[in-house]
C-alpha cells in the first residue's frame, strides 16, 4: 500500500520508528515534509583535485583508489581509521578519528570520493573527510563531487544520513509530486515546475538552478500566504455593515479638558482616522501601532467615549490582570467626572461580586467594561456592545479577538500593539486591517539611556539606583524567574533578591515584590502601592512587561538580561521614560553567548522600536517573530522576508488579482489553487475574516 507523499517517513529504507522521532523534531513526518525540508547551506565540492596539487589548509575533494586501510591506535587512546588513496599523480592518507567501525565500509580496490581539510601530520593527510564509494554501476554522487546540500540537524541525525534519506525519498516519490501553481504563473515568471524545483533545491546542478528553485518555492509560499490574506480581506471588505456613530458630541471635548496634557499631533491624526471609520456605515477593523509609551491608552479611551456617546457599550481587553487593573484605574479616575460607569472584570473576580458585574453589563448599567480574557467567557453578555478595543493584541490569538467581537452585533474593532512591524511587511501580516501609526512621543520625553554592564559593577549600579531614588524617583528591578530553580541555579530569583535588597542593600528603603504566583489582590495591592509611591523600589518578574505605567519610575535594572529576547527587553525598557525625567535602563549580564552579545549590543545602541523589531525579526526568523500561528497564517519555511521581497510583492499581486477575478476558484486553471488551499490550509481558510 502506498500513501504517496503522505507516507510517514519511517517507511523509508533506513528509518525506523526511532529515527522517525528525530525527524519529527525537525517538523518532518511525511515524505512531503521531507521534500520541503530544504538545505540551509550548500558545499561546493564540484572541483576535483589531483593528489599532487593539494595544499595544506585547503578543503578539497578528490577521487582515488583504495590502496590499503587499517585501524591505528594513538597514544592518547583514540582508535582511528587510516586509509591510503591513490590516483595517477600520487598517494595520500585519509584519517577518521575514533571511527573504527568504518573499516567494514571499505574494500581495497574500490574507488572513493572524499571531501575534507588537508592537514600535515604523517605527511599530508585529509582528516575526517566526507566520503562516498563509487561502485561500478556509477550511481549519482550525493555527498561529494558536486554541490552538496547541508541541512540543519538535531541530536543524532548526521548530515550524511539526512542526505541519503532525502535522495531515497526523491528517487521513490518524486513522481507523486504534483504541480501546485497555476501554469500561467509559471510561464509568466519563468519558474520551474515543482518537481524540478524540489530536486534542484536539494541536489542542484549548479548555483543558478538552485537560485531558480529557491525563487520558485519562495514564490509559492508567498503566493498561498497572500491568497489567505486576500480571502480574509475580501471577507472583511464585503461590507460588514457597522454602526454609524455620530462623532461630534461633547463628551470627548469635556474629557480632554480634564486631561493634564495636550494630545500629540500623532494622537490627533490617529483619532481622526478612527473617527472617520466609526462614522462610516461599514464596521471598523483598525490596527493602532505605536511604540511603548507613545500614548495608545488615551486614544483607546477617546474611541470608547465616542461609542458611549452614541449610547453603546465599549469593551477594552488587556492581556494581563495587572494591565487591565491599571487601565481600569486610569480610566475610572477620568470618567468619574463625566458620570460614566465603568467596571473591571478579570477571572479573579468571583462569586456575588461577579454576578453583580455581569448583570450590570447585561442590563447596561455600565458603559465601559475593562478586563482580561475573562471578558470572552461564556457567561458575559453585553446589552449593546458597539466598540471592542484590544490592547497588546499580539498577546491574543485570532480566536480570542474574534470571540470578543462576537459579543456584539456588529461592533467596531480597534486592536493596539507596541510591536512595530517593519513597514514593508506590515501589509503582509495585517493585510486585512487598516493601519494607524503613532509615530511621535509625547512632548518633553527624553530618550532612555541604556547601559549594559557586568557583575563587576554591581555595587556602582546600586549606588546609581540610590541616587535616582534620592531625587524622588522610583526603580524597577527585574528578574527572569521567581524561584531559585535547580536547573539554572545561578539565576537570582526575585524572591531571594527581594529579601537580599531589603536586608542588605537598601534597608532604609521601602521595597515591594511582585510576581505571577501572588494572588490577584496581593498583586493589585503591591502595584497600587508602587504607583502611589509607597514603595520606592519594585522587585519584579516579567509580569510588569506589558503596559505598566508609573511615570515617576526612572530606572529599570534588568538582571540576566541575556535571557530575554529583544522584543521583551524593549517592552521592559518601556516601563521607564514615561515622563519628562531622564530615565535609565541598566542591563546586568555576564557569561553571554555571541548571539546574546549581538542582541544586547543592538539593544543598547537604539531606542527605536522599529529598528529593534527588524533586528529581532532577523535573529528569530519570521515564524516566531510574528507568531504566525496566532495570526492563523502558515509559517514560511523557505521564503526569506528580507531577501525575497521582490517575490513577495509579485506573489501578492497575483494572489489578490486571482481572488478578485475568480474568488471561488472555479476556472479550470485555478482548480489547482483550490486543491492546494484545501489540502494545506484547510483550517486557515475558515479563519478568513476574523483578523
Ligand atoms: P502605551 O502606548 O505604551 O500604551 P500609554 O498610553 O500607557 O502608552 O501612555 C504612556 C504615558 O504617557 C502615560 O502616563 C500617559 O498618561 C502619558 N501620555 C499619553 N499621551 C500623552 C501626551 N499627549 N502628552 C503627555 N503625556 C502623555
Ligand atoms: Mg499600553
Amino acid at each position: 500500500m502506498s500513501y504517496g507523499l503522505d507516507t510517514p517517513i519511517q517507511y523509508l529504507k533506513g528509518i525506523g520508528p526511532k529515527r522517525a522521532e528525530w525527524f519529527k523534531k525537525l517538523g518532518v513526518e511525511t515524505i512531503e515534509d521531507l521534500f520541503w525540508y530544504v538545505p540551509r547551506r550548500y558545499l561546493d565540492r564540484r572541483d576535483l583535485k589531483k593528489i599532487k596539487d593539494i595544499k595544506i589548509g585547503e578543503i578539497i575533494t578528490l577521487v582515488g583508489k583504495i590502496e590499503v586501510f587499517g585501524v591505528q591506535k594513538t597514544r592518547s587512546g583514540r582508535t582511528d581509521l587510516s586509509l591510503i588513496l591513490s590516483d595517477e599523480t600520487g598517494t595520500i592518507r585519509c584519517k577518521w578519528f575514533n571511527q573504527e567501525f568504518l573499516k567494514t565500509r571499505f574494500q581495497v580496490g574500490e574507488t572513493l570520493v572524499v571531501s575534507g581539510p588537508v592537514r600535515w601530520y604523517e605527511g599530508k593527510e585529509i582528516h575526517n573527510p566526507e566520503f562516498e564509494i563509487l561502485d561500478s554501476e556509477e550511481t549519482e554522487l550525493i555527498h561529494t563531487g558536486r554541490i552538496v546540500p547541508s541541512y540543519s540537524i538535531t541530536g543524532e541525525l548526521t548530515p550524511r544520513l539526512l542526505r541519503g534519506v532525502v535522495k531515497r525519498a526523491l528517487d521513490k516519490y518524486l513522481l507523486d509530486l504534483k504541480e501546485s501553481l497555476p501554469p500561467f504563473i509559471l510561464e509568466k515568471y519563468h519558474l520551474p515546475p515543482l518537481p524540478e524545483a524540489i530536486i534542484q533545491i536539494h541536489f542542484p546542478k549548479n548555483f543558478e538552478s538552485k537560485e531558480l528553485a529557491h525563487s520558485r518555492l519562495a514564490f509559492e509560499e508567498f503566493f498561498y500566504l497572500e491568497l489567505l490574506l486576500a480571502l480574509r480581506k475580501k471577507a472583511s471588505a464585503t461590507p460588514r455593515p457597522g454602526i454609524i456613530f455620530k462623532t461630534d458630541g461633547i463628551l470627548v471635548k469635556q474629557m480632554l479638558d480634564f486631561l493634564p496634557f495636550q494630545l500629540t499631533e500623532a494622537q490627533e491624526k490617529v483619532i481622526k482616522e478612527i473617527r472617520e471609520d466609526m462614522a462610516d456605515s461599514k464596521s471598523m477593523n483598525r490596527l493602532l501601532q505605536g511604540d511603548v509609551g507613545s500614548g495608545k491608552t488615551i486614544v483607546a479611551l477617546i474611541s470608547m467615549l465616542m461609542a458611549v456617546e452614541n449610547d453603546y457599550q465599549a469593551a477594552l481587553m488587556a492581556p494581563t490582570e495587572i494591565l487591565a487593573e491599571q487601565h481600569y484605574l486610569v480610566i475610572h479616575e477620568i470618567l468619574e467626572q463625566l458620570n460614566i460607569n465603568i467596571v473591571l472584570l478579570t477571572s479573579s473576580v468571583t462569586g456575588l461580586k461577579r454576578r453583580k458585574i455581569l448583570s450590570a453589563v447585561e442590563e447596561k448599567k455600565v458603559q465601559i467594561i475593562v478586563g482580561t480574557h475573562a471578558l470572552i467567557e461564556e457567561g458575559v453578555k453585553f446589552k449593546n456592545l458597539g466598540l471592542v478595543v484590544i490592547d497588546e493584541q499580539h498577546r491574543f490569538g485570532v480566536m480570542q479577538r474574534a470571540a470578543l467581537r462576537e459579543k456584539g452585533l456588529t461592533p467596531d474593532v480597534l486592536v493596539m500593539t507596541a510591536t512595530p512591524i517593519p513597514r514593508t511587511l506590515a501589509m503582509t501580516v495585517y493585510g486585512d486591517l487598516d493601519v494607524s501609526i503613532l509615530d511621535e512621543m509625547p512632548a518633553g520625553r527624553r530618550s532612555i539611556i541604556t547601559k549594559w554592564t557586568s557583575e563587576a559593577n554591581r555595587e556602582k549600579v546600586y549606588q546609581f539606583i540610590r541616587q535616582e531614588i534620592q531625587k524622588g524617583h522610583q526603580a524597577y528591578l527585574v528578574y527572569p524567574l521567581i524561584e531559585e530553580s535547580k536547573k539554572i541555579e545561578y539565576l537570582k530569583a526575585a524572591t531571594a533578591m527581594y529579601e537580599h535588597f531589603q536586608r542588605k542593600v537598601f534597608p532604609d528603603l521601602k521595597i515591594g515584590l511582585l510576581h505571577g504566583r501572588l494572588k490577584s489582590e496581593e498583586k493589585e495591592k503591591v502595584m497600587q502601592a508602587f504607583r502611589k509611591g509607597d514603595f520606592q523600589i519594585l522587585v519584579s518578574t516579567t509580569v510588569i512587561e506589558v503596559g505598566v505605567d508609573v511615570p515617576n519610575a526612572t530606572v529599570i535594572l534588568i538582571e540576566h538580561a541575556e535571557r530575554f529576547g529583544l522584543a521583551q527587553l524593549h517592552q521592559l525598557r518601556g516601563r521607564v521614560g514615561r515622563s519628562q525625567y531622564q530615565s535609565y535602563c541598566i542591563l546586568l549580564a555576564s557569561r553571554v553567548s555571541l548571539e546574546a552579545k549581538e542582541r544586547l549590543n543592538t539593544f543598547q545602541a537604539t531606542n527605536d522600536g522599529f529598528k529593534i523589531a527588524e533586528k529581532d525579526l532577523e535573529l528569530r526568523g519570521p515564524g516566531e517573530f510574528f507568531g504566525t500561528k496566532q495570526h492563523g497564517l502558515p509559517e514560511l519555511k523557505i521564503a526569506d522576508l528580507f531577501t525575497d521581497t521582490q517575490w513577495l510583492s509579485l506573489a501578492r499581486k497575483e494572489a489578490f488579482k486571482l481572488v478578485e477575478n475568480d474568488p471561488n476558484f472555479t476556472k479550470p486553471e485555478n482548480w489547482i489553487v483550490r486543491y492546494i488551499l484545501e489540502k494545506r490550509h484547510r483550517g486557515r481558510v475558515k479563519l478568513a475574516g476574523v483578523g
